[in-house]
């Protein structure tokens, strides 16, 4: 598969008057086209951090990003890439029906055309929100909810999808089953997505290739493919198998043990 984004020896530190918090360390990955990134680690290792210099938010202080093989330092990948963000809250607006949230991001982009208006009808059709189409937010269930943020994020056309720990604040039942929905999604439009999570097993169960980063400063402690021969829209039948297992305890002894660094073959 051809390589969309390639990150080479990223770091980042966070600078006070009184001090300096190294947040990422030599940092580097590349990210395939239609692939599904997720990446894992402990609580304040620098996830976020790594998500909003991919997103541009911040300027890496070493290294460099390139989008499909173009360095991204001179004009930063907001103008070069179209990136969709997903957080953990979903930031519909109480005041505005499905419909109009979904649209929001064309009407601010100046792209509410004919052709879009048709697209995210399409998306509300097929992610079986078209009939919630004139409700308020407050009116769908949570998953429903993350459904709608994320139409409201492919409707841009995106051709990188930032996931930041987007199913946290549902309760772990739904998580289950929105997470392989949107997972689901995502792989049918075939997007490049990275996820950024805390959750292994959600990992595991939703990605293509799995990263798992150090304590902070965050460095790459190991990068695992993950294969299933099963079709991945049941979360629980993956869950049950001896291969998500294998995946599971190899990752978690990675991930608990500060000193084991693990080379996937
Ligand atoms: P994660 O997403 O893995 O929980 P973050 O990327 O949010 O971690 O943060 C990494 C580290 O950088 C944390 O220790 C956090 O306290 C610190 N940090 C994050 N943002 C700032 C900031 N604006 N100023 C100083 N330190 C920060």
């Amino acid at each position: 598969m051809n390589s969309l984004l390639s990150l080479q020896d990223i770091s980042y530190s966070y600078h006070s008057l009184k001090e300096e918090t190294p947040a990422l360390s030599n940092i580097s990955f590349e990210v395939s086209e239609g692939e599904f990134l997720a990446i894992v680690g402990p609580s304040g290792c620098g996830k976020s951090t790594l998500l909003s210099i991919i997103a541009g938010l911040l300027t890496p202080e070493q290294g460099s990003l390139f989008y499909k093989g173009k360095s991204l330092a001179c004009c930063g990948p907001e103008n070069t890439v179209k990136i969709g963000y997903m957080l953990q809250h979903d930031h519909l607006f109480e005041w505005r029906t499905i419909y109009q949230n979904v649209i929001l991001g064309l009407e601010l982009n100046h792209t509410l055309n004919g052709e879009n208006r048709n697209y995210v009808i399409k998306l509300l059709q097929d992610y079986e929100l078209y009939s919630f189409k004139d409700k308020k937010p407050s009116e769908l269930s949570g998953g429903m909810r993350q459904r709608a943020a994320l139409i409201r994020t492919m409707a841009i056309h995106p051709n990188l999808l930032l996931l930041d720990e987007p199913f946290s604040a549902l309760d772990s039942q739904t998580r289950l089953n929105v997470s392989a929905d949107i997972a689901q999604i995502i792989r049918q439009t075939n997007m490049t997505a990275i996820l950024i999570t805390h959750d292994l097993a959600e990992a595991v169960t939703l990605a293509d290739r799995v990263l798992v980063l150090s304590k902070r400063p965050a460095c790459i402690k190991c990068e695992m493919p993950i294969h299933f021969d099963l079709d991945r829209h049941d979360p629980m039948m993956i869950r049950n198998t001896p291969e998500y297992q294998l995946y599971f305890n190899q990752l978690w002894e990675v991930l608990t043990n500060e000193q084991s660094v693990f080379q996937s073959t």
